[in-house]
């Protein structure tokens, strides 16, 4: 299926834009993070380890996350948050496994304090169907206090990659799914071809979102951080 160009992300603390391995670069000198985590630190409060994990679609760079997972939260709490942001259609089962193993899962109760230091990267199933491959990967690791009172921080984001029309050219919005599932075309739409695109036997084309699972089972958004 045809996606596209290398996308570029924005900082969550300052607004930098960068791609996803400038990105990492940029998050370990962010002076609004390191702010951020000073003052965390100040406050009363246990220390842990916090892991920076930057999650990737499997399949194709454009979709990425870099995230600061607390240690002492479990992967459940992981699995969550990439349901919520990415993933999540009709509820189907998902799994963490060693990287290049799938028989060997790892269960989400364990904390990412016991899981990181030894697999530094994990693969992510959501939906053993139509499934949806998640790489996490360990960037780096601090000692300190957590930056907010959840599991993991969004400290990164690719921006919602830019499609053209594949009927005018113009900035799409919509995508059709007859055309996904019947015609093996990345049908994007404009507002106005989205209304007069003839395909229907899969409904109305669907809003474009921030997601790499978009196109695939029932999967309509919305993309957004949990919390
Ligand atoms: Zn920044
Ligand atoms: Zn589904
Ligand atoms: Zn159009
Ligand atoms: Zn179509």
């Amino acid at each position: 299926m045809p996606r596209r160009l290398q996308s570029k992300g924005c900082c969550t603390y300052c607004g930098h834009e960068a791609t996803k391995s400038g990105m990492s670069k940029h998050l370990a000198a962010c002076p609004q993070r390191q702010a951020i985590i000073e003052e965390a630190n100040g406050k009363n409060g246990v220390s842990e380890t916090l892991f920076h994990l930057q999650a990737k679609d499997n399949h194709g760079g454009n979709y990425w996350l870099d995230l600061e997972m607390r240690g002492n939260s479990s992967l459940s709490a992981l699995d969550h948050y990439l349901r919520a942001i990415w993933l999540e259609c009709c509820g189907h089962l998902s799994q963490f496994s060693i990287m290049g193993a799938y028989d060997e899962e790892i269960a989400q109760t364990r904390k990412a304090k016991a899981v990181f230091p030894v697999s530094e990267s994990l693969l992510h199933i959501y939906d053993f169907g139509t499934t949806s491959e998640t790489l996490i990967e360990v960037v780096g690791t601090r000692e300190g206090k957590p930056t907010t009172t959840h599991p993991i921080a969004l400290m990164a984001r690719n921006r919602m990659p830019e499609t053209k029309c594949i009927e005018c050219g113009k900035p799409a919005a919509w995508l059709c799914k007859e055309c996904v599932s019947e015609h093996d075309v990345w049908g994007v739409l404009c507002d106005e071809h989205a209304e007069t695109h003839p395909h229907r036997n899969y409904g109305e084309p669907v809003q474009l979102v921030n997601s790499p699972r978009m196109g695939m089972c029932g999967y309509a958004g919305p993309a957004e951080p949990p919390y």
